[in-house]
């Protein structure tokens, strides 16, 4: 996977293996796919659950060997495709020769760093060349001082250049302390062509050239300045995104990871509650829809999680016990925001946003046990749940063994104030 372009055919199986294995679809039945397979691989501070993108993550792999052209200048492979394409020194990656029968693998990795191949801009935008002997680094064409090359920063000077394919070595030329030699075409500059001109002699004097070294490749966003495909990758998913301040915040490592993934799943009305099966036709004309706890209000997430007075009540109970009041809100969101933006600190921060989850978690549990098994709902029952369920996580997380669960529940005043 690390050598070779993943065939679009392979990466959708692999892709379509991933979803069969996140939603539990089995070869007999099909579940519901509640989300967008992009939402699912978002990272996690964007909102998403982080799950690798199998074809990005191949050319993220794949981009190794396209810093290495560099890297290894020295190595025989290098060597071998430099003599077999006829790349001179001063192609610092890979590039495709202008004829001639090129390997598919080769082409593979040239066009990595095409701005159409969707990690493309990344690795443009990642590398810059340190210049020390400016031997091989070319003046206008490479970037080497700033974010762009100078062809790009001073457009209006590389057109009137005579030194369009000049290294820097040789645009500034003698000893290490003789001045740039920028040369134009032979005529007047006008104003703002002089007033460029001097812009640029301001950057490059901060520059000094140093003969005994070679000049090098770096990569910006990664502590030892070389490519890694991890750092491309993670460059990749941040395109185009922005921080959800609360999905991103809900992994907390406070219970299972189940949990956490139905309370991500529930803010985002996106469980399978009666009102989402009729959106995606599961369930059919005739059958009920409404609410299995209180049978009057169409059981959406909001509705089942909030609204419904048997789960209103669940959370009254469950503030009681921290006494902290609270207003219902609009959606279970709102709650949620509500719920995560507290005052709370330490342990008691912990258990406080664990009783959010274990709250969420139980109703689902009671209501499906209702639904599936024709339990009967009791509010003080589910409670007592939620309150145990919390005790076992923290007792589990923080290894506080002096208290029983039963005593946790109990004494949740004095223990939330414990120092760990
Ligand atoms: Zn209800």
């Amino acid at each position: 996977m690390s050598m070779f372009k993943i065939p679009v055919a392979v990466a959708k199986a692999i892709g379509k293996l991933q979803k069969q294995f996140f939603w539990g679809d089995t070869l007999e039945k099909r579940k519901v796919h509640l989300l967008k397979w992009e939402k699912v691989t978002k990272k996690k501070e964007f909102g998403g659950l982080g799950v690798r993108r199998v074809i990005q993550q191949n050319l993220a792999l794949l981009a190794r060997w396209w810093w290495r052209f560099n890297e290894d200048k020295d190595s025989l492979w290098v060597k071998v495709i430099r003599g077999k394409y006829n790349l001179d020194n001063g192609v610092w990656l890979p590039s495709l020769p202008r004829s001639g029968c090129i390997s598919n693998l080769w082409r593979d990795i040239c066009s990595l760093g095409d701005p159409s191949s969707s990690i493309g801009p990344v690795l443009s935008e990642g590398f810059r060349i340190q210049v020390h002997s400016g031997q091989d680094t070319s003046f206008w064409n490479h970037i080497w001082l700033g974010d762009r090359t100078l062809k790009e920063a001073f457009p209006r000077l590389f057109l009137i250049s005579n030194q369009k394919e000049d290294t820097v070595r040789s645009v500034k030329d003698g000893s290490g302390n003789a001045q740039w030699k920028l040369q134009f075409r032979t005529r007047r500059m006008n104003v703002w062509e002089t007033n460029l001109s001097e812009g640029l002699h301001q950057r490059l004097d901060l520059v000094t050239l140093d003969q005994a070294k070679r000049d090098v490749l770096q990569w910006k966003w990664t502590a030892d300045k070389r490519l890694s495909s991890k750092s491309v990758y993670q460059q990749w998913e941040q395109i185009g995104q922005s921080r959800n301040q609360l999905l991103g915040s809900l992994w907390k490592n406070l219970c299972p990871p189940k949990v956490e993934i139905f309370s991500w799943m529930a803010i985002q009305d996106r469980v399978p509650t009666r009102s989402v099966l009729v959106s995606r036709n599961i369930i059919q004309e005739g059958q009920s829809v409404s609410c299995p706890l209180c049978s009057l209000q169409l059981e959406t997430p909001d509705h089942l999680f909030l609204h419904c007075f048997f789960s209103w009540n669940v959370w009254s109970l469950i503030l009681d016990w921290w006494h902290v009041s609270w207003v219902c809100p609009n959606s279970l969101s709102d709650l949620a925001l509500w719920w995560f933006d507290n005052g709370f600190r330490n342990l008691e921060k912990n258990i406080w946003e664990a009783s959010f989850y274990a709250t969420l978690w139980s109703m689902w549990l009671a209501r499906n046990d209702l639904v599936f098994n024709n339990a009967t709902l009791n509010v003080e029952v589910v409670g007592e749940l939620v309150k145990t369920r919390v005790a076992m996580w923290m007792k589990t997380k923080f290894g506080i063994k002096v208290y029983s669960v039963e005593e946790f529940k109990l004494f949740l005043d004095g223990i939330r104030k414990l120092k760990l």
